[in-house]
């Protein structure tokens, strides 16, 4: 699915790295998140202090791993990286923090999905930098407590609204990324052309950033299939028609939306009536995964006034049925 990282793709994880921006001076987009970071990082680079903890979200591809990386960098701090899933047990995450050096990051992708122990375990250490360990079983089992030294966790969820209430306060500093602007992707791929040795014009950019779902990572991975269908085609350069005939040999319409975001419109017209109907049907009837729905296809089909999400379940707007080319029933409203 468009936006989705492939899990052990290490090829294009490699060529998502070469793509990374360095420095928040790198850093195209996402202006009020870039100067509140500034501002946070040079106040606690003065102070001599770990940086308040801070809860990126927002949809993936956003950029939320490479700002906590150049959060790091700019602290002058070493980063360790793991993620919600991977921490099974408390004992997991005290090897973790009791192996930071002052100030350093620590970023846990996909906050959302610790386990619930694992979590009140972090509260202590995020509030005071403090752990209690439970040493020995049965009658001889006694808590110790452990100093940790200052750090900063940097955290990263596509749902915010699953976050507990106790974790979210926790964080000093939370913010919300958004989708790029056209000219902010274009600057990106025009970027990502000169890294990657493309002959790229200005219009050829413009057409794959219009067509990336608000999205960088998307932007890259098609900047990549661009540059194959061209060189195979033995393109001089990569001009709007040559982006164009890629994209749409790669079922990216005019919009930006792929095959899965089509037949997710589709499904809901010609099987629910245009809705409302929940996502996990949804989910069923497209066999695919409700997470993937949630966090991949369904925020940019909301952002472009597609579909609306009610109480009741998934609509489709009057956009949303004159974009698949049917007209809407009389009860949705303009
Ligand atoms: P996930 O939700 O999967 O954790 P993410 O929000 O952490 O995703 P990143 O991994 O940081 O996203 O970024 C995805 C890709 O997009 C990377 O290749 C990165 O280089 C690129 N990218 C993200 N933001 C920008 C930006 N502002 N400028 C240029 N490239 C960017």
């Amino acid at each position: 699915v468009d936006g989705e990282r492939a899990p052990g793709d290490g090829v294009e994880d490699k060529a998502e790295n070469q793509l990374r921006p360095q420095t928040l001076a790198d850093f195209t987009g996402q202006k009020a998140v870039r100067e509140n970071l500034s501002v946070f990082i040079q106040a606690a680079k003065a102070r001599g202090e770990a940086m308040d903890h801070t809860l990126f979200y927002g949809p993936p591809g956003l950029g939320k791993t490479t700002l906590a990386q150049i959060m790091a960098r700019e602290l002058g701090v070493n980063f360790r990286a793991t993620s919600g899933p991977v921490i099974a047990k408390a004992g997991d995450l005290a090897a973790l923090l009791t192996n930071l050096e002052p100030r350093d990051v620590l970023f846990i992708d996909e906050i959302h999905r610790l386990n619930p122990a694992v979590e009140e375990f972090l509260y202590p250490a995020m509030e005071d930098y403090q752990m209690d360990l439970i040493i020995g079983e049965g009658p001889a089992a006694r808590s110790v407590r452990i100093d940790l030294a200052p750090f900063t966790l940097v955290a990263a969820t596509t749902r915010a609204g699953l976050i507990t209430r106790p974790l979210r306060e926790r964080f000093g500093i939370p913010l919300h990324l958004q989708f790029y602007t056209e000219d902010e992707l274009t600057s990106i791929v025009s970027r990502g052309g000169r890294v990657l040795d493309m002959p790229l014009d200005e219009g050829g950019a413009r057409e794959i950033a219009r067509r990336s779902r608000g999205t960088p990572r998307v932007a890259g991975r098609l900047l990549r299939r661009v540059r194959d269908f061209a060189s195979v085609a033995g393109a001089t350069v990569i001009d709007i028609s040559a982006a164009d005939d890629a994209l749409r040999r790669l079922d990216v319409d005019d919009r930006g939306l792929d095959l899965m975001d089509r037949r997710y419109l589709k499904c809901m017209a010609e099987n629910y009536g245009g809705g409302p109907v929940g996502v996990e049907t949804l989910a069923a009837a497209l066999a695919n995964e409700r997470d993937v729905l949630e966090e991949v296809v369904e925020p940019f089909l909301i952002q472009q006034g597609l579909v609306q999400r009610t109480p009741r379940g998934r609509m489709l707007t009057v956009q949303g049925w004159r974009y698949i080319g049917m007209e809407a029933p009389r009860s949705v409203e303009a």
